[in-house]
Order: C-alpha cells, then sequence, then structure tokens
C-alpha cells in the first residue's frame, strides 16, 4: 500500500511519465484499438479532458507504480533516490512488465500489434517518441544502486560487499563492469568526430578525470548507450520497419508528451504507422493474411504506402501530389518573404556591452568574436519573393525567358542576385535523389544567368511526404539568417503541412478523386 500513497503524496513523482502512464490513459480515452479500416481526417483535439478522468488517471498510474515497484522519484537533494530498488525484482519479470504496457501503449497510440519496441523506445530512431523503456530505468536503476554502495564511505556497507539480486538473465555487476570497460576503452581511444557535428565541437568527458556522481552519471549513460544501440542493431534486422535507418538527410523528428497529447489520435497513428509502414494498404493487408488483392482500384497497381503516398502514375497526373507541394510551397514563401522583411542590411555590431558593474566600452576596436553569420539577404535590401503560384507575384522576366519555372525565386535588381528555391516533397527514402535530380535539372540555367552578369544560385530543398524535413531545408533557412526558435517553428509548419496533406492523399486513396467537390 505504501507505494501508492507515496505516489500520490509526491506530487512531481516520475511514475506518470514512465510509460505506465498510457495504461491509465489508454483504459479511459480508448477502450477500443482503431480499427484498421480508413481514416479520417481530423482536425480537432478529441481526447476527453474531465476531472472524473483525470482522476481514474492518477489511479491507475498509481496501480501501475505499485505492480512495478519502481519508482525514480527526484528528492529534495536532486538525485534519484530509488525507494523501491531495494527489493529483488529479477529483470525477466521487469521484461513481463515491459510487454504487458507495451500492449497497451500500442493500443492507445492506434497502432498494430506488430510494432515492434525498437519504434516506441529508440532513440537514435527518426521519429523519436517520448515513452521510456522501464527495463532500461530499472538497469539503470541498479547500476546507479551498485556504484553507490561500491563507493560508500559507511564502513558497514564497506566490509559487506553488497550484492544485488537481478536474476540471471542480466546481472548488474558485469553491466556496470562492461560499462567501465567502454569507458576506459573510449579514453584510449580519444574524441572521435560524431554525426554531422564538427570535431572539437563537443567538449569529452574522460573517465580517469571524473569523480564521485559524474563517474557514475557516465556508468549510467553507457549503459543506456548500450540498450539503444541494441535497439538500432535491432532495426538493422527489420526489413519493413527498420527503413528510416537509410533516410541519411532527413531530420529527426521528436514528439514531446505535449505534442502528443494535442495530437488528434488519429494523426499519431498515421504518422507512426506511416514512418514504420505499417498502414493497411492492399499489399500489407495481403502480407497479413486479410485480402487477397493487392492491386489499388484507381490504378490497378501494386497498392504499397509508397506508391498511395508519392509514386502512383494516376495520382500525379490528377494533381494530387501537385496539390500537396503547393500547400508546402505556399508556408516555405510565406516563410522566406517574412524573413526578408526583417533583413537589417549590413549590421552594425555595437562596441558597447554591460557587465553587472554596469556599461563598459571596449577599446580595442572591432568586436573580436563576430557571432553573427552572413546571410544570404544581407547587404541588399531590394529583395523581391516571387512564387510559382497562383496568388504570388510572377517571376522576375530573366527567370521567365528561361523553361523552367523554379519553385521560388528571391531576386535583387540592384546587385543582380537571384537565388532560386526548388522544392520536392519526395518519399523519404529518395530524398538525396531528389537533391541531387534538382541540381542537375538547374545547372544549365544558373550558368546561362551567370554569363548574363547575373550571380545566380539554385537550392534545392525536400519535405518528407511523411513530414519529416531534409537537412536541405534546415540549412536554407540557416543561410537565409532564420535561426533559433523560429527556424524551429518553421521547419515544424513545413513538416507539418507535408504530413496532413500526405494524410489526406491516403484517406482517398480508394476514391476516383482528391477531393469530393
Ligand atoms: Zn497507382
Amino acid at each position: 500500500m505504501f507505494p501508492v500513497l507515496e505516489a500520490i503524496r509526491r506530487k512531481n513523482s516520475y511514475c506518470v511519465w514512465y510509460g505506465l502512464f498510457p495504461i491509465g490513459v489508454g483504459l479511459m480515452t480508448r477502450q477500443m484499438p482503431v480499427p484498421l479500416s480508413d481514416l479520417p481526417v481530423l482536425n480537432q483535439d478529441t481526447f476527453v479532458k474531465t476531472r472524473f478522468d483525470l482522476l481514474l488517471w492518477l489511479i491507475c498510474s498509481a496501480v501501475g507504480y505499485y505492480v512495478s515497484g519502481l519508482s525514480f522519484c527526484k528528492s529534495k537533494g536532486g538525485e534519484e533516490s530509488n525507494s523501491f530498488l531495494v527489493y529483488d525484482i529479477c529483470s525477466s519479470t521487469v521484461e513481463a512488465i515491459e510487454a504487458k504496457i507495451n500492449k497497451y501503449t500500442r493500443k492507445w497510440l492506434g497502432v498494430p500489434p506488430g510494432l515492434s519496441d525498437v519504434a516506441m523506445y529508440c532513440r537514435k530512431a527518426k521519429l523519436k517518441l517520448p515513452m521510456k523503456s522501464i527495463l532500461e530505468e530499472y538497469k539503470c536503476g541498479k547500476a546507479r544502486l551498485l556504484t553507490m554502495l561500491e563507493e560508500s564511505d559507511d564502513p558497514v556497507v564497506k566490509t559487506v560487499q553488497p550484492s544485488l539480486k537481478t536474476g540471471r538473465k542480466w546481472k548488474v555487476t558485469e553491466a556496470v563492469d562492461e560499462a567501465k570497460e567502454c569507458l576506459k576503452m573510449k579514453e584510449v581511444i580519444g574524441q572521435t568526430q560524431m554525426d554531422r557535428r564538427g570535431l572539437g565541437s563537443t567538449t569529452a568527458k574522460w573517465w580517469s578525470k571524473t569523480e564521485g556522481k559524474e563517474k557514475r552519471d557516465m556508468i549510467i549513460d553507457e549503459i543506456r548507450n548500450k540498450e539503444d544501440s541494441t535497439r538500432v542493431q535491432k532495426a538493422v534486422q527489420q526489413p519493413q520497419q527498420g527503413q528510416w535507418r537509410k533516410w541519411d538527410t532527413a531530420i529527426q523528428r521528436s514528439l514531446t508528451w505535449n505534442d502528443i497529447w494535442h495530437m488528434a489520435p488519429l494523426r499519431i497513428s498515421f504518422l507512426i504507422r506511416s514512418v514504420y509502414d505499417l498502414l493497411p494498404s492492399n499489399a500489407n493487408l495481403v502480407r497479413w493474411g486479410k485480402k487477397d488483392d493487392p492491386t489499388r482500384p484507381l490504378c490497378q497497381g501494386r497498392q504499397t504506402t509508397e506508391h498511395v503516398l508519392s509514386s502512383c502514375k494516376v495520382a500525379l497526373s490528377q494533381g494530387r501530389y501537385t496539390w500537396r507541394h503547393n500547400r508546402v510551397l505556399q508556408e516555405l514563401a510565406l516563410v522566406i518573404s517574412t524573413a526578408k522583411g526583417e533583413i537589417h542590411p549590413s549590421s552594425t555590431s555595437s562596441t558597447v556591452f554591460t557587465t553587472k558593474g554596469g556599461v563598459k566600452k571596449w577599446h580595442g576596436g572591432s568586436i573580436p568574436i563576430n557571432t553573427h553569420r552572413k546571410g544570404l539577404l544581407d547587404g541588399c535590401d531590394d529583395w523581391v519573393v516571387s512564387a510559382d503560384l497562383p496568388e504570388w507575384e510572377r517571376h522576375p522576366d530573366v527567370i521567365r525567358k528561361t523553361a523552367l519555372r523554379p519553385d521560388i525565386v528571391i531576386h535583387s535588381a540592384s546587385t543582380q542576385q537571384i537565388i532560386m528555391v526548388e522544392l520536392t516533397v519526395p518519399y523519404e527514402s529518395r530524398m538525396e535523389e531528389a537533391h541531387a535530380f534538382k541540381e542537375g535539372k538547374y545547372l544549365d540555367m544558373t550558368k546561362e544567368l551567370k554569363k548574363d552578369g547575373y550571380e545566380a544560385r539554385v537550392i534545392p530543398v525536400e519535405i518528407g511526404a511523411r513530414g519529416f524535413v531534409g537537412s536541405s531545408a534546415y540549412g536554407l533557412l540557416s543561410k537565409l539568417s532564420i535561426g533559433g526558435n523560429k527556424r524551429t517553428k518553421a521547419l515544424r509548419l513545413l513538416a507539418e503541412t507535408a504530413e496532413n496533406s500526405s494524410r489526406l492523399i491516403w484517406s482517398r486513396r480508394n476514391e476516383r478523386l482528391l477531393h469530393k467537390d
């Protein structure tokens, strides 16, 4: 009974976020799993948020908390106090609990039971969900407890040499030793380049140079990394659900609890199912034994998710993809034209800086560190943005006399500069292909414009059909001096426009026209 009372008493209890919370919410918001039929497009948030539900949710969370016997409540000292880790629970029990939680989480998210736990917990996945694996938390908690006991100053603890029972499948001592070895090895190897970050942009922590809590944190991080790399390895072996591993240029999309809470249930369901290719396309229904014929009524082609969302010739000729492209283009053009309005011609860096003591002047002439990187639009204020859309301004004459029509043209008459932005909304796995194709397509045109005395450049941009922005879009906004929060918001807007349009295309996949009217 005590854990329940304690869970209620500690208001900042973590347990609700521990993957147990979906059980509670699942019970109250969705008695039934979402049927594998057509997805109507919903714009309204359909969650019920009444006081009664909240009460139910709390009770369910507390029960889950009690069942798991785990808690990572933040105590006043700031360090996690794992009051329930004193019980010897074996890892296979926790695994069984996790399997149960996964079942409910899938139901709650509206995804088929075939969705692997890689999708739910992998932190390196392109679609990162906020759920945490309870097994991983258990392992980390045990490891932290062990290291704390090992380093204890208490004479009794020192002499007793504590042993933690975690079952036969996973041994905490082995895991901690392995993590230590890995950390030592990493120090021998030294700092290497990770991801796209430049060498030296991150400061590395070294095993031999840390002490106490920092050392413990390093061990925990190492154990987490190991768990995550096991998930990535699992994804390699999944030909259908592991496709995201090949999306090299797509930027990771991370969903927070807040995002999920405000998303209509069918929207999150569509997003996850489209990423992991679990939508009920006819090809998938044949694979699952629910249907015999994988063809699409519209075009007699094989109906896969990719076919419906980006490669159907009939849909293309009907303008379904153009409609989606233009919706994204509209948003992109708006983002660019607002950015244009905020350009300050040749920004003047101030020579005054403030300290706590008051205003002080800088005496060394120019300021040595210039944090403001020069953007493409800087130093000129007669930019005109035109887009290949009916309600937008028409492209300048120089562009219109060529055979090509770029999506967006940013043009400055005084400095004879032309920036052409070419947008593609491809399937995520073909982003690089689309980028290279567009680059090649405009090569001759830029050359000709350069001959005429223009400074011309073309920037191909990809926004994935399922709502993943390409790194090219990120790069474009940076070049146009749109940074920080504004860039994040703009990219999210573009991604969501593509995703919402694709959802409509998907839901009307068997109808003869995209728009009924
Ligand atoms: Zn087709």
